[in-house]
């Protein structure tokens, strides 16, 4: 029988006033994959007065410590980068022609401003596109995509557009900022994922206020260089040699329109965190998430994957001869938009998972299938 509507638990919100402004700040400073150092100085500097020590790796990576001098190592991870363009080729005209740095979207460019980051500090520049008036009525029209996207920065040479400081090889990221809507979603670009890096901070904050003792150290890492292939999670794995992880991430909200869900699965903002069913998910682990979520009332839904999950899972897993990993995805609407958006009580849900599956996680606590 379904529960009536006063007997469903009354939501408790995890995220207070001091940590959303943090949030809104870091969604704000862009942190482009290759580039993210100014967004890790501004999340380490979050998480220091929960943690005991921190590194950061010689590419970007920022790993917060609890415990260091403990033996059993477990990670708690979410990548910090967010796609970007490239400045490919300034025409004599003027205008720049850009490759993608991650899986950025040709489809939303036409008409966004956006920032190029240069020595000199940001150049303001937009994406043009043809008036509808001029594109010959009848005809059929020619799409966005990467051979015609530009951007136009008001230059009208070549010699102008490198005067500002602009050059092959600047990165580009939108202009877009955090806000709230309606209450119920934040909405931003790069909440992809951001709001991870935000999540595992928010963990080791309930920790540290809740004066919770574990039996291991904790790596709180936040990766660069996800979006172009779990770079940034191989090279850490690599180093701290963990013996569990737990990464989050996020995935498709599929309830919008033009989505498949015979395909792409059943998956919506609100109904909580997403637990995946992959090959690199260790089954043991996983077990352990879904019973603390029982366990705390954390509703979840679930989601499986052919082959590998995309996310830095697989980069955990499949290092150091395997390390028991699995992923605790974060439904999100529109991804690789500038108006991504994430359900509020997802967010508190999310870090109620992971930081409840750290408290059931035992001193060298061994996963293995057969003992
Ligand atoms: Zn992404």
């Amino acid at each position: 029988m379904a529960k009536k509507k006063d007997e469903k638990q009354k939501h408790v919100s995890v995220v207070t006033k001091k940590s959303l402004q943090f949030f809104e700040e870091y969604i704000n400073n862009p942190s482009p994959t290759g580039f993210e150092y100014p967004g890790q100085k501004l999340w380490l500097d979050y998480l220091k007065p929960y943690i005991d020590e921190s590194f950061i790796d010689n590419y970007g990576t920022a790993v917060g410590v609890i415990n260091p001098k403990a033996e059993y190592r477990v990670v708690i991870e979410a990548h910090a980068d967010e796609i970007s363009w490239f400045v490919n080729y300034i025409t004599n005209d003027g205008l720049i022609y850009v490759i993608r740095n991650g899986g950025s979207d040709h489809q939303i460019a036409p008409s966004k401003r956006v920032n190029i980051h240069t020595d000199n500090g940001l150049v303001k520049a937009v994406f043009g596109w043809p008036a509808i008036h001029t594109r010959g009525a009848g005809e059929k029209e020619e799409a966005p995509a990467l051979k015609n996207i530009f951007l136009d920065c008001g230059c009208t040479t070549k010699e102008e557009v490198e005067a500002l400081g602009v050059h092959v090889g600047c990165v580009i990221t939108y202009e877009d900022e955090f806000m709230v809507l309606n209450d119920r979603y934040y909405v931003g670009r790069a909440l992809d994922n951001r709001a991870g890096g935000f999540m595992i901070a928010e963990v080791a904050r309930l920790l540290k206020e809740n004066k919770q003792k574990l039996p291991f150290a904790l790596y709180i890492v936040n990766s660069v260089q996800e979006e172009i292939g779990l770079r940034g999670a191989e090279m850490i794995a690599h180093r701290i040699k963990p013996h569990v992880a737990i990464v989050t991430d996020v995935t498709h909200d599929t309830s919008t329109p033009m989505i498949n869900k015979i395909t792409q699965g059943d998956l919506a903002c609100g109904k909580g965190p997403v637990v995946s069913y992959a090959p690199a998910v260790q089954t043991n682990l996983n077990k352990l998430l879904i019973e603390t979520a029982e366990k705390n009332d954390i509703p979840f839904q679930r989601q499986a994957s052919s082959r590998s999950t995309g996310t830095d899972t697989d980069a955990f897993a499949y290092s150091n001869g395997g390390v028991p990993s699995a992923l605790i995805s974060l439904p999100l609407r529109y991804m690789h938009t500038t108006v991504e958006m994430i359900h509020k009580e997802d967010v508190d849900n999310v870090i109620s998972l992971i930081y409840h599956s750290l408290l059931n996680i035992k001193k060298d606590h061994d996963f293995k299938y057969n003992k």
